[in-house]
């Protein structure tokens, strides 16, 4: 019997209007004609999985329509999904309802469907205000396509109703410190309620990736450069009221983004869709990246069960990257190399005993560290 059932759904939606050349997600431009079949084969697949998911779920407080591009989708394409989701699933009063949305595929009168459909958290994909940088990440739109779909988003979206971020991308070839901290305060002034803040990662298999294959090339900012980025973009969050919660995410009070906080907390949740990758009554699995099997009606590709060594590896690395920090209970305790945790609480990058958390200078060197707590 399963014991907790998942709270949130994923779903993916690949489409996009251009493929950037950094992508490395299933993500495809130019086939939107297969864009009807793929929906008939996502709620196909919710069907399917369902009736071998033979136990009761319980409610759903998040549902997270990522990609690909989902403001790429109509209303009815969206709608088809969401009406799969409540035969098969009861929502949550508060159910938070995400959509990814890209600068260039919405406007006032699609977001005005959204909402209807009842979504009420857009993640909105800006990426970066300097309009050479975003021209050389090729994804299909201007600053100003930027600006004029967030004038209608902070209208429509009062904070006091619901929820929207800023994601965006530090890290980038040629771009300065000056640059991203400017990137930084144009957010800023919009006064998002939550900010995403990623650094780029070169992908082997991109475009960007044949460029760039060497972390050295002039063009990429350095190590220094980057730890200075992230902490200067840091203290403007934080003197903006947007708290960091996660490695990587600042939010004002409340804004936290609901869905991604289950896959921090290592919990488990459902995934429908191109690649999407699900966890549910302790087993992973992960759906085919290739979209013609998809659409063909082959999903899964891979699915197994965790042994409990992983999942506390996975639990102490996702954890420790959220500022509420991670218990150490007795399970934990018993896996995690306790000589690598004392020493570095005495070199000031872990805080705490019963809960154990990075500290500030730590931030930039959570791989490094979280690999010498699960090291045996
Ligand atoms: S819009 Fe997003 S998902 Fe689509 S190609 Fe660009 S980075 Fe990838």
């Amino acid at each position: 019997m399963i014991l907790t059932k998942p709270r949130g759904i994923y779903i993916h939606l690949p489409f996009c209007k251009t493929k950037c050349p950094y992508c490395d997600f299933a993500s495809f431009a130019k086939e939107d004609d297969k864009r009807q079949v793929y929906i008939d084969a996502l709620v196909r697949e919710i069907d399917t999985r369902m009736q071998k998911w033979a136990f009761e779920p319980g409610t759903i407080e998040t549902i997270f329509f990522g990609g690909g591009t989902p403001s790429v989708h109509s209303k009815a394409e969206l709608a088809q999904v969401l009406d799969k989701i409540k035969q098969h699933f009861s929502l949550a009063d508060s159910v938070e309802i995400t959509l990814e949305a890209n600068p260039g595929t919405i406007d006032r009168s699609k977001l005005e469907q959204f909402l209807e459909l009842g979504v009420n958290r857009i993640s909105f994909g800006a990426q970066s205000f300097d309009a050479a940088l975003l021209d050389k990440l090729g994804r299909g739109h201007s600053v100003q396509d930027s600006i004029d779909f967030i004038e209608v988003l902070t209208e429509l979206f009062p904070d006091s109703l619901n929820s929207w971020s800023f994601d965006l991308i530090y890290g980038l070839p040629g771009q300065s410190i000056e640059s991203w901290l400017s990137t930084v305060e144009t957010a800023l002034s919009y006064k998002p309620p939550h900010i995403s803040a990623y650094c780029l990662s070169i992908e082997k298999n991109t475009p960007y990736g044949k460029i760039y294959k060497d972390s050295s090339h002039a063009t990429l900012p350095q190590e220094d450069d980057l730890v200075t980025m992230y902490e200067r973009a840091n203290e403007l969050f934080a003197a903006a009221g947007l708290q960091r919660y996660e490695i990587s995410n600042w939010s004002k009070p409340g804004h936290e983004a609901q869905h991604n906080l289950i896959y921090w907390r290592a919990q488990e949740y459902y995934a429908f869709g191109l690649s999407a990758h699900g966890y549910v009554d302790s087993c992973r699995y992960q759906n085919t990246r290739d979209l013609d099997e998809y659409i063909a009606g082959i999903s899964e590709t891979q699915s197994s069960r965790i042994p409990n060594d992983e999942k506390l590896e996975e639990k102490i690395m996702l954890q420790l990257r959220l500022r509420e920090g991670l218990d150490l209970d007795e399970d934990i305790q018993a896996y995690i190399n306790t000589v690598n945790l004392e020493k570095m609480k005495k070199q000031g990058f872990i805080s705490g005993d019963k809960t154990i958390k990075l500290t500030d200078k730590a931030q930039m060197l959570s791989n490094r560290i979280i690999a010498e707590l699960c090291y045996h």
